[in-house]
């Protein structure tokens, strides 16, 4: 089948997401025939209790008289959600409380250490200030024996109880999520992305699904993770994010689904992501470790931006996509691709709401060729 996406494959690109992020790439790039496929190299998944919705946010903001306009920052800390606003204004709601601003998705998510990355990061399991660092690739590993050599990060064996604390949150979430899964079934609202599923049902299943069977599978059903892949994958560019929704905004091509495959939470293929995960808590993975950015500082060990830094610096890709907060709604994560360790610096901390990253891969694309077009013009 015929996509847009034809990806340069000498353009290699570094991302860092949620896990529900990290599984849009990886079946994008599993289903590149009909997706076209990413130039996603390598990716360091973040671990992800849940997200927070913006219009929820702006209702329990509204009780305490606050605006999110003027919210700067939002941190999770102590069993509160803290919302830094302006006029050096702070904020903080019981966490208890905040989680009626759960996104609905999220309910539905069974993976907390982004089991499908080449490095997971996280701040839980590690004392304060360093990370939690899960190495699950050969790819991952070098790339973090590379960074410790070269002094960009440190590293020291996580604790036992640490390690404990991380498999017992992965545990609960992977057994609550699998109830709400049940119970959403049981109602007649599909979770499609668990189902078990063989090939030729997919073949069938995904034959003919356009933007309409995405939103009625996916967004009217509150399963919509906000990822922005269908925005990528379509070769009409047809989709656009609206009131933080993707909707449809013209006409579909022809013999065209790839927006719908693309979706991490449509069908799934159990060579993608395998039912084998839910039996082990974190996953596959070769080596965890609690490590720290040498001279950096992030969120928590800054091991995510120290990473980064490193593989634009020793030039081992083009670009890394980071989420940095808009410059006009602080409180609103826009991804960002980069080649400017300065922008990578500038991007590091935890952004607690959905963000459509691979709407950047697009948005790069685009301005790209763009100027090509204009130097081709240029010289006629
Ligand atoms: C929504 C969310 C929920 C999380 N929940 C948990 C949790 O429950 N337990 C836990 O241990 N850790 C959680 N984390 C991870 C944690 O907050 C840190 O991001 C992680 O420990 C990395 O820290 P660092 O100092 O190495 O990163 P830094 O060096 O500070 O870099 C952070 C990187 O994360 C990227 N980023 C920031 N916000 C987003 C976003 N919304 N989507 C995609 N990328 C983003 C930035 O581009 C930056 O490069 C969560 C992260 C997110 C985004
Ligand atoms: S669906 Fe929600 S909980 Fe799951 S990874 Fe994405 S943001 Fe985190
Ligand atoms: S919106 Fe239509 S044209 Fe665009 S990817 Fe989806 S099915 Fe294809
Ligand atoms: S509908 Fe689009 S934005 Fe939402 S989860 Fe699917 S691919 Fe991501």
């Amino acid at each position: 089948m015929e996509t847009h996406n034809n990806n340069n494959k000498d353009h290699k690109i570094a991302m860092v997401g949620t896990p529900c992020q990290i599984l849009a790439a990886t079946k994008m790039d599993a289903l590149s025939d009909y997706t076209g496929g990413t130039p996603i190299d390598i990716k360091i998944g973040l671990f992800c209790m849940e997200n927070f919705s913006y219009s929820f946010m702006k209702e329990l903001l509204k009780e305490y008289e606050m605006d999110i306009k003027d919210v700067q920052e939002i941190r999770i800390e102590k069993n509160y959600l803290w919302f830094f606003l302006s006029e050096d204004r702070i904020l903080k709601i019981p966490l208890e409380k905040a989680k009626s601003c759960v996104r609905k998705n999220c309910q539905i998510c069974m993976d907390f250490t982004s089991e499908l990355s080449d490095i997971s990061v996280g701040s839980v399991g590690s004392p304060s200030g360093w990370s939690t660092v899960i190495i699950r690739t050969n790819k991952g590993k070098k790339l973090i024996e590379m960074a410790e050599k070269d002094s960009y990060i440190k590293t020291k064996p996580i604790s036992e109880s640490g390690l404990k604390i991380i498999e017992k949150l992965a545990k609960n979430k992977k057994n609550e999520n699998k109830n709400e899964i049940r119970k959403r079934e049981n109602i007649g609202r599909p979770v499609l992305y668990r189902r078990e599923i063989s090939e030729d049902e997919f073949e069938r299943e995904i034959s003919n699904c356009q933007f309409e069977d995405l939103k009625g599978d996916v967004v009217d059903v509150g399963a919509c993770v906000l990822c922005g892949a269908c925005i990528y994958t379509c070769p009409e560019n047809v989709i656009e994010i609206k009131d933080r929704k993707p909707e449809f905004t013209g006409k579909c091509r022809e013999d065209c689904n790839a927006c719908y495959v693309a979706c991490p939470r449509t069908f799934i293929l159990e060579d993608i992501l395998s039912k084998d995960l839910d039996k082990k808590p974190l996953g596959d993975f070769i080596e965890i470790l609690s490590a720290k950015a040498r001279i950096i500082t992030g969120q928590d060990g800054g091991v995510v931006t120290a990473l980064f830094s490193y593989v634009l610096s020793r030039n081992l890709v083009d670009d890394v996509i980071v989420v940095d907060k808009s410059s006009l709604e602080p409180w609103k994560p826009e991804a960002k691709l980069t080649d400017n360790v300065a922008d990578v610096l500038k991007a590091s901390g935890t952004k607690y709401a959905a963000c459509p990253i691979f709407k950047s891969l697009k948005d790069s694309r685009e301005s790209k060729s763009e100027k090509s077009k204009i130097i081709i013009e240029g010289g006629t």
